[in-house]
């Protein structure tokens, strides 16, 4: 019999009492016992036909929301040569996370991560002229990635499925313009899978600019963190800038002073040691965060105009005592440099950084006097200021002598910085960048990112269109990922109970799970009944056809499978006709004539 519906009898699938051992997340064990996915390997899965039929749902509210922005699908091959990947240095940036093969002939290739460098060539291919543009193309395909670990069934996989898109646009203004389609889109499409999402600024572009953006779906089991504002707005760690703390007024504060600090060479003992020998005249104690403590950090730059080969420069920065240095954070601000802790033979070369003492004073703008910055005549290493330390703040730091510490050296009045850094970890209730108030700290799962590429590729691969005026110029670009297959999984992680999955009802399998109970065939027949009416309609439906189930496993699988209406035709239907419908979580029962049982579901279906 060839019908839309899915009859239980001969479904290819087997439910599971208990959940699979290796099962780290409630998806990964539903998804599994309901039947809608396999494991092949660590990261790696089988689509089963449950698993498959929401995943083809998904699939097509992004080919429609894609068709909405003028989104052109095509697709490309997952294995890939060597060569375009090594002209942007992805096939070594990517280090041990892409799988490389070879050919028979010992040709390298890559299976893709994603695929950047194919639609930049392709266009390259196709176009050359400012008249082409603008286009946007996407795809939804397969991608690869070896992660470290693998987790969390579909949400980290090793094989995994992706929505890319790409824009290109013959100015920035129109990369801008395709970014916000692509972002609304992206908003209309989890609207539509009913996904609670947060749009994450993921870097700190000019003026909190959208440089790119992650949509993160807030759950615990996340590994992302974002710090959301009271204004709902919110950005990821990286990203976090500190607002200008409100200058102090220092004209009350006392004249710095140097005195002997023995012994004090770490925040605990300089805590300690003030305490005892120098109470405060404001009554309250020392505390860490009364410290500056100066960190010396090295910056890795790679050859510039001035040096023909990779140079180290050693730099400090001043950071309040209470927090630590984030070398994540620290580093973005050094980029492309790189940075490292510095080491016991960088603090040797440098004798004006006496361990345990390094103070401003003999640093940055303080210790260059009047020599020009970089001259030849500088020999100052550079102080940077984190962006928490208030102008007229008053601290308790070293004075670059062993033994001796600083006592109200005020930051504005007795020292400068050479740059103000985001160099420390963030916090709970630290200001947020819009100024709103107090940040929080939350989890989720990035599910999508938008992307302004601007030329990174189209410079690196020799994408150009002649403009206007006949010149080639280069191609501005964007790109914009949805993690498909990890979707899937955040939908059923948001949407399930003890009992089994609950899907939304526009990407469940089936709209309806009619279930037939009981050995007389009045029960069976009128379920055939229903069901051709129901396709009649247009809805999608699960049957429960199995001859010597027990209706309690029938109705156990049919909370697992997780359609969101459930109508039961046993012992009620033989006696007196009437059909049991209820919601996916056992509310809005009723009983009603099988007459009006296709009106009732339609009404909840719709
Ligand atoms: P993550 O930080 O989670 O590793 P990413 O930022 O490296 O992700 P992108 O390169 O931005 O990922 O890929 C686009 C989208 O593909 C992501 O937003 C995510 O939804 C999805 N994705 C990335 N890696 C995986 C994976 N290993 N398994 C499933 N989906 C993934
Ligand atoms: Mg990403």
């Amino acid at each position: 019999m060839s019908s839309n519906t899915l009859r239980m009898s001969t479904l290819f699938l087997r439910t599971l009492r208990e959940d699979p051992a290796d099962a780290d997340v409630d998806s990964a064990k539903l998804l599994q016992r309901a039947g809608y996915i396999r494991k092949a390997a660590p990261g790696i899965w089988t689509w089963l036909p449950l698993g498959l039929r929401v995943l083809n749902k998904i699939e097509e509210i992004i080919r429609e929301e894609m068709a909405s922005i003028d989104a052109q699908e095509v697709h490309f091959p997952a294995l890939l040569p060597r060569e375009p990947y090594e002209a942007t240095h992805r096939w070594e940036e990517y280090g041990d996370n892409i799988f490389r093969v070879k050919d028979r002939h010992q040709a390298d290739y890559l299976l893709a991560p994603t695929h950047e460098e194919m639609f930049t060539l392709l266009v390259k291919d196709m176009y050359s002229s400012y008249k082409d543009l603008p286009v946007t193309l996407y795809q939804i395909q397969t991608k690869y990635r070896d992660e470290f670990r693998p987790r969390a069934g579909l949400i980290r996989g090793r094989e995994f499925i992706m929505k890319d898109a790409y824009s290109f646009t013959i100015d920035e203004e129109g990369m801008r313009k395709a970014y916000m389609d692509e972002r609304g889109a992206y908003e209309r499409i989890f609207n539509r899978l009913d996904l609670k999402y947060v749009p994450v600024f993921a870097m700190s572009g000019p003026m909190g600019g959208s440089a790119s953006e992650e949509f993160l779906a807030p759950m615990a089991i996340g590994e992302d963190t974002f710090a959301l504002a009271p204004s709902g707005k919110a950005w990821n760690v990286e990203a976090l800038t500190t607002p200008e703390p409100a200058e102090i007024d220092c004209s009350a504060t006392p004249a710095a002073t140097k005195r002997p600090t023995p012994d004090a060479g770490t925040i605990e003992r300089m805590v300690e040691f003030a305490n005892a020998t120098y109470p405060r005249e404001d009554g309250r104690a020392w505390e860490a965060a009364d410290v500056l403590k100066n960190v010396v950090v090295a910056v890795k730059h790679a050859e510039d105009d001035a040096h023909d080969k990779p140079w180290r420069e050693l730099v400090v920065v001043g950071v309040p005592g209470d927090r630590t240095v984030d070398m994540k954070r620290l580093e973005a601000q050094f980029a492309p440099a790189e940075i490292e802790e510095a080491t016991e033979e960088d603090l040797k070369a440098h004798p004006e950084l006496v361990k345990g003492y390094i103070g401003p004073m003999a640093l940055g703008p303080q210790a260059r006097g009047d020599a020009e910055i970089g001259s030849a005549e500088d020999t100052a290493i550079r102080y940077f200021i984190d962006a928490h330390v208030a102008k007229g703040s008053a601290w308790y730091t070293g004075a670059d002598e062993a033994g001796v510490d600083y006592y109200d050296l005020v930051y504005g009045r007795d020292f400068a910085a050479d740059g103000v850094v985001e160099a420390v970890e963030v916090r709970h209730g630290d200001m947020s960048p819009d100024g709103s108030g107090p940040l929080s700290f939350e989890r989720g799962v990035e599910i999508g990112q938008v992307f302004q590429l601007g030329l990174k590729y189209s410079k690196a691969l020799g994408l150009t269109v002649l403009d206007q005026n006949g010149k080639a110029v280069p191609v501005w670009m964007g790109c914009y990922g949805i993690g498909v297959s990890r979707v899937l999984a955040c939908i059923a992680e948001t949407h399930h109970d003890e009992a089994g999955l609950a899907w939304p009802s526009v990407v469940a399998p089936a709209q309806v799970h009619v279930v037939a109970t009981g050995k007389d065939e009045k029960a069976f027949e009128g379920a055939e009944r229903l069901i051709a009416e129901l396709e009649e309609a247009g809805i999608e439906v699960i049957y429960d056809d199995r001859k010597k189930v027990s209706p309690g496993v029938k109705f156990k699988d049919a909370e697992l499978v997780g359609v969101p209406v459930i109508a039961v035709l046993g012992r009620d239907f033989v006696n007196d006709g009437t059909i049991e419908i209820r919601d996916r979580d056992g509310g809005n029962m009723v009983a009603v004539p099988a007459s009006e049982a296709l009106a009732e579901l339609a009404k909840r279906v719709a």
